[in-house]
């Protein structure tokens, strides 16, 4: 496998704003956050995409879910809502192959997204 960033913040190589850790799952503030809260909420093992996954992977994606809904309470975000996005490949804005759910609240939110 290639370097991965995430794979290199999990294990603290490099620096990140981690806010939950569990066995399953690792949460940390994006670098370029693109609204007040953006959290990004990822396996702790590597796992390239949601394309990666198999029915064995319930357990783990439900994991992300309630950790990201989670997240979204501890930051207030539950009344006025937020949004979780996985892209997923190239085409759908995916940067970087360690699977990871956005957790983007504290602002409003169009439709359709660009
Ligand atoms: P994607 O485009 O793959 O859905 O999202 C990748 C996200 O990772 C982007 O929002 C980007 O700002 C964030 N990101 C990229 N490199 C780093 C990094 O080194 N540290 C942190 N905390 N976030 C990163
Ligand atoms: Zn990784």
């Amino acid at each position: 496998m290639d370097r991965c960033i995430f794979c290199d913040v999990i294990a603290g190589r490099v620096p990140a704003r981690i806010v939950h850790r569990d066995e399953l799952v690792v949460a940390f503030e994006d670098i370029h956050p693109q609204a007040p809260v953006h959290i990004l909420v990822v396996p702790a093992r590597h796992v390239a995409s949601l394309n990666d996954t198999g029915p064995d992977d319930a357990p783990l994606l439900g994991s992300l879910l309630a950790t990201a809904r989670a997240l979204a309470r501890a930051r207030g975000a539950e009344a006025k809502g937020y949004r979780l996005v996985v892209n997923t490949m190239a085409g759908a804005g995916q940067t970087v192959f360690h699977l990871h759910v956005h957790l983007l609240a504290g602002r409003p939110f169009s439709w359709p997204p660009g």
